[in-house]
């Protein structure tokens, strides 16, 4: 949604706190598309700490659909994320601000529009930051069998994985025929 500042930008020492919802219902990282179960709601505080100068901070925890690397299941997972940005006023000049340009005011703000925040974009930005790196539906996933595709989690299923392919092999021996005639 989008949050209009201009109250929070102009009135000095206003605080205000709300729970903002994340209105997206999947997740897009690394060209997949994840579900996102629930909803999924953004504490914020939003603090004028200067003209024009807003610090915005808040928590979010979503929870996602995200297969197992390994067997592919599917995995429940929570991200969570802490965060805190400094949002300037468009008619603050830039380079007032210089002395404060030491932590996060330099960073790029796409998730703020005029006098608007785009409390979408910016969870969104929170929670690619904090994906996982790997998911396992537990740590001990011993995958899927490369031959038959079988869940190697309940049992062994009897291939031998150290061939080749069986489907490749059958492929070699025809290419080897034609090269025999
Ligand atoms: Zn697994
Ligand atoms: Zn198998």
């Amino acid at each position: 949604m989008l949050l209009n500042l201009t109250d929070v930008f102009t009135s000095e020492g206003k605080v205000k706190e709300l729970s903002v919802p994340y209105e997206e219902k999947t997740f897009s990282y690394m060209g997949n598309e994840y579900e996102i179960k629930g909803d999924t709601v953004a504490d914020m505080k939003l603090s004028n700490i200067g003209t024009g100068t807003v610090l915005v901070e808040g928590s979010v925890t979503a929870l996602m659909i995200i297969p197992c690397d390994r067997c592919l299941k599917d995995v429940k997972v929570s991200v969570s994320a802490d965060f805190a940005h400094q949002v300037t006023s468009p008619d603050q000049e830039k380079g007032a601000t210089e002395e404060a340009s030491d932590d996060t005011s330099d960073e790029e703000q796409n998730f703020v529009s005029g006098y608007e925040l785009d409390t979408d974009a910016l969870i969104s930005n929170e929670i690619l930051i904090h994906m996982p790196v790997k998911v396992l539906c537990k740590d001990d996933c011993k995958g899927i069998c490369s031959v038959c595709g079988h869940d190697l989690n309940e049992g062994e299923c009897g291939c031998d994985r150290f061939v080749p392919d069986p489907r490749m092999a059958a492929i070699k021996d025809i290419f080897n025929a034609n090269k025999e005639v």
